[in-house]
């Protein structure tokens, strides 16, 4: 049995971005990791918030703002959310799933001790490009984009190679 003096998983430096998440264990499939904390804010504030830390720009690259209904986003920019070290991956092994209020990190398959956690930011297609992506999978879009945007996404891209080869030859 797991006790939560060994718990799933460790914060540290990521190849992808910044810090990461990495399972300390073996974790399950569907298994409840961490919750992703936060402060509930309106969305007028969490606009507010995300513009000002966008401009801001100073290599953190993340806003941590998550949706929790049509009224309340959640700043998860505090100090006791490990969760927030999470990076996206286009190949991710985690979800946030969100449950009487509250978000909760759970594993999508099966992962190995050592491997870090990722799950989909769900960024929508507009603005792409300030999202680069650096998750490494071989499903890679090369941006941060939302599952349901990426098909749209590499046709988007490769429209955009065409055109840059005809003004090349
Ligand atoms: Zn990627």
């Amino acid at each position: 049995m797991d006790s939560p003096a060994h718990p799933a998983f460790v914060v540290r430096a990521s190849a992808i971005h910044g810090s990461g998440v990495f399972a300390a264990r073996d974790i399950a499939a569907g298994e409840k990791i961490v919750e992703y904390r936060g402060e509930k804010i309106t969305k007028a504030e969490a606009e507010r918030r995300g513009l000002a830390r966008e401009a801001r720009r100073d290599g953190a690259g993340r806003v941590y703002i998550f949706e929790l209904n049509q009224r309340y986003d959640l700043d998860g920019d505090i100090p006791d959310n490990p969760a927030k070290y999470i990076n996206h991956s286009c190949e991710e092994n985690c979800e946030a799933v969100l449950e009487r209020g509250k978000v909760w990190i759970y594993s999508k398959r099966d992962i190995c001790a050592g491997e870090e956690l990722t799950y989909d930011y769900g960024y929508a297609l507009e603005h792409f490009l300030d999202h680069p992506c650096r998750c490494g999978s071989p499903r890679c879009v090369g941006y941060i984009v939302h599952q349901t945007a990426r098909t749209k996404l590499k046709q988007l891209l490769a429209r955009s190679r065409k055109r840059a080869g005809r003004r090349e030859s």
